[in-house]
């Protein structure tokens, strides 16, 4: 079925769950496409006849592979759940409370066209770093051939296990992207404009941004050169900060324990006041209520760069633990890369 532009494969799913012989099974999607998990239950229930299956559906929050509501849906009794529109995080180990089942979400957009739009715009040059965002990948090869017949020497990085895909990136990993050094520049194709940030923060190198849905192509020097200096504002106030919380995320997929324990540590040794805050999601009107003006986020690295504005309206300075770093000296702010887990 199609929800959107994106591609589930119902009858793959209906034979898992009827090999598994389950009967209660939890179904979890990202935010954006929740308002039609009523047409995917239709759709399942409608296959699986004339056997009767119960599902379950997370009201969480859930923004990434990180985020598995297994333990929601162990305590709802379900024999297995399905997680939607993200691929497999690799080293998280397939460690589950219940089975889980990975479905991707390929677009059906094309993305030839945006690709010559930016080889008709000249913006490319040199040896070209390709990558994508899980919902593209099946469309890379493509945009490869493009690029090769226009004469580029194009790679696609392998980059850590928290990557499933040769060339992908996620908010939180640009290991493929920094797995070839000998790139140029980066041709990012895929939607919003975070991974590209990440991807010329973490390479040095300039990268042009293609969408393939809006088909807008755009270089992201001039973002980066705005970030960066929202960046140094907020190590600014963690400069200036006596106290500072160090948010740890409940979440596995985001738990970065070791790295919280150790930011405590130094900023005791540098003579503030830390304190350890647990939640599996940050939300900027509990975590306020705490009292913290300045915090450190080890959970999602996305959340303190892309919610930078929404935690400033509550009064709170959200930084990354490597800016943290750099505020008691510990790392050069010449080297600033963005926050990754790998
Ligand atoms: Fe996505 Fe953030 Fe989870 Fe990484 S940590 S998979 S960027 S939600």
């Amino acid at each position: 079925m199609k929800i959107m532009d994106f591609t589930i494969d119902i009858n793959t799913l209906s034979l898992i769950i009827k090999e598994k012989g389950w009967k209660r099974v939890g179904l979890q999607f990202p935010e954006g496409l929740k308002p039609y998990t009523k047409e995917v239950i239709q759709s399942l229930t409608e296959k699986l006849l004339p056997a009767s299956i119960e599902f379950l559906v997370s009201g969480s929050p859930c923004y990434g592979a990180c985020d598995v509501s297994d333990n929601e849906f162990l305590l709802g009794k379900a024999d297995g759940m399905i997680h939607f529109g993200h691929s497999e995080i690799p080293n998280m180990g397939k460690s589950y409370l219940i089975p889980v089942v990975f479905q991707e979400m390929p677009s059906e957009i094309l993305v030839q066209p945006v690709v010559k739009e930016v080889l008709n715009q000249g913006l490319l040059s040199g040896i070209i770093g390709l990558t994508t965002t899980i919902q593209f990948i099946h469309e890379l090869s493509a945009a490869n051939e493009l690029l090769s017949a226009a004469g580029f020497d194009v790679r696609m990085g392998t980059g850590t296990d928290r990557l499933a895909y040769p060339g992908q990136v996620l908010g939180c990993s640009f290991s493929s992207a920094t797995a070839v050094p000998q790139a140029d520049m980066y041709l990012f194709v895929g939607e919003g404009l975070f991974h590209p940030l990440g991807i010329t923060l973490a390479t040095g190198k300039p990268v042009i941004a293609a969408d393939p849905r809006s088909g807008l192509v755009k270089n992201m020097d001039a973002k980066k050169d705005k970030v960066l200096r929202q960046r140094y504002g907020a190590i600014q106030k963690l400069k200036d900060a006596r106290e500072i919380g160090v948010v740890l995320s409940t979440l596995p997929g985001q738990m970065r324990r070791p790295l919280a324990t150790s930011l405590i540590k130094k900023g005791g040794d540098h003579g503030k006041r830390m304190t350890m805050i647990t939640t599996p999601h940050l939300n900027p009107m509990s975590l306020m209520n705490l009292g913290n003006k300045v915090l450190v986020s080890t959970a999602c690295p996305r959340v303190a760069v892309d919610d930078y504005s929404l935690y400033l309206e509550h009064g709170i300075t959200m930084a990354t633990p490597i800016e943290f770093l750099i505020s008691i000296g510990e790392m050069n702010w010449d080297n600033y890369v963005l926050d990754t887990i790998e």
